[in-house]
């Protein structure tokens, strides 16, 4: 059920005259309004008792209310006043951090759930695998969602893809329609599962791996001999495999693969 008054508290509503249209979008804040959502989103996150769980940007606290009576939840919210209004609301059973997630040091967690700010989404994801959890339950908007899940051959296939695969598998739950949030954004959003785990690969040098994955996907027309020439200067090419190949085709093993010959040439 949709209810523009999910977070009835109407504390909420009581922003000071500051907190302009223009800084919600700056903090994209896209709150959840449809109930239905918010359970579904806490329940793929299968949460045992005990667990220690971590919610980035609570906003108005429509996931932090269900998640408040499932483990030992910490949430960490940028917005000043929302953080106030949700110590106070959450003051018996959740630790309201008033800060940045870009700046915070993550302590260790079982389970992430996030609604997460969308044009910071990937620096969030990409902070988060420098710190110990084990799963994740987060939305994404559509479009980068299916860049985080795409696999080998598919035309989305690339970077995000590539660099994320390394930390966690990743599983798309389930599509949520721009209505379910206030204010709307423009685009539909996406629930997903990410399940931390080793790669199906043994990587020498994880610099080089991210070196080779950004070069050989930033022109990803052209074949990755020429991307790796423009790259890796000081290499050979042609005591490399896959060079006549274009990136987009290349399993993440295969990527390792070709990073470590590099890194061993290099190491010579
Ligand atoms: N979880 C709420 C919900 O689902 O309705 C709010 C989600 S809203 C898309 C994103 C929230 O993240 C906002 O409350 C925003 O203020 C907060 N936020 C934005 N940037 C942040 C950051 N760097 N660190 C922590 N929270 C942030």
């Amino acid at each position: 059920m949709t209810s523009p008054l999910q977070g009835e508290d109407r504390r909420f509503d009581s922003a000071p005259a500051h907190h302009s249209r223009r800084k919600q979008k700056m903090l994209g804040q896209n709150f959840l309004i449809d109930s239905n959502i918010s359970k579904r989103i806490v329940d793929s996150a299968e949460v045992r008792e005990g667990e220690k769980v971590l919610e980035i940007g609570p906003g108005r606290g429509a996931l932090t209310e269900l998640l408040s009576s499932k483990g030992n939840l910490i949430a960490i919210e940028k917005d000043k006043w929302l953080a106030v209004v949700l110590k106070q609301k959450f003051k018996e059973n959740v630790e309201i951090i008033e800060g940045d997630i870009l700046k915070w040091e993550v302590p260790p967690i079982d389970v992430i759930v996030a609604n997460l700010p969308y044009s910071i989404s990937s620096p969030i994801l990409f902070r988060l695998f420098n710190y110990e959890w084990s799963r994740a339950v987060l939305m994404f908007q559509e479009e980068f969602a299916n860049r985080l899940v795409a696999k080998p051959g598919s035309k989305i296939y690339g970077r995000l893809s590539v660099m994320a695969n390394h930390f966690v598998s990743t599983k798309k739950l389930f599509k949520v329609s721009k209505t379910a949030f206030q204010p709307q954004p423009k685009i539909h959003s996406q629930v997903v599962k990410l399940i931390r785990r080793e790669p199906d690969y043994i990587l020498d040098d994880f610099i080089t791996f991210e070196k080779v994955v950004r070069s050989i996907f930033t022109h990803r027309r052209k074949k990755i001999r020429n991307c790796i020439k423009i790259t890796f200067p000081e290499i050979d090419v042609e005591k490399l495999k896959f060079m006549d190949l274009r990136a987009e085709i290349l399993k993440p093993s295969e990527i390792a693969e070709l990073s470590n010959s590099i890194f061993a040439i290099k190491s010579e």
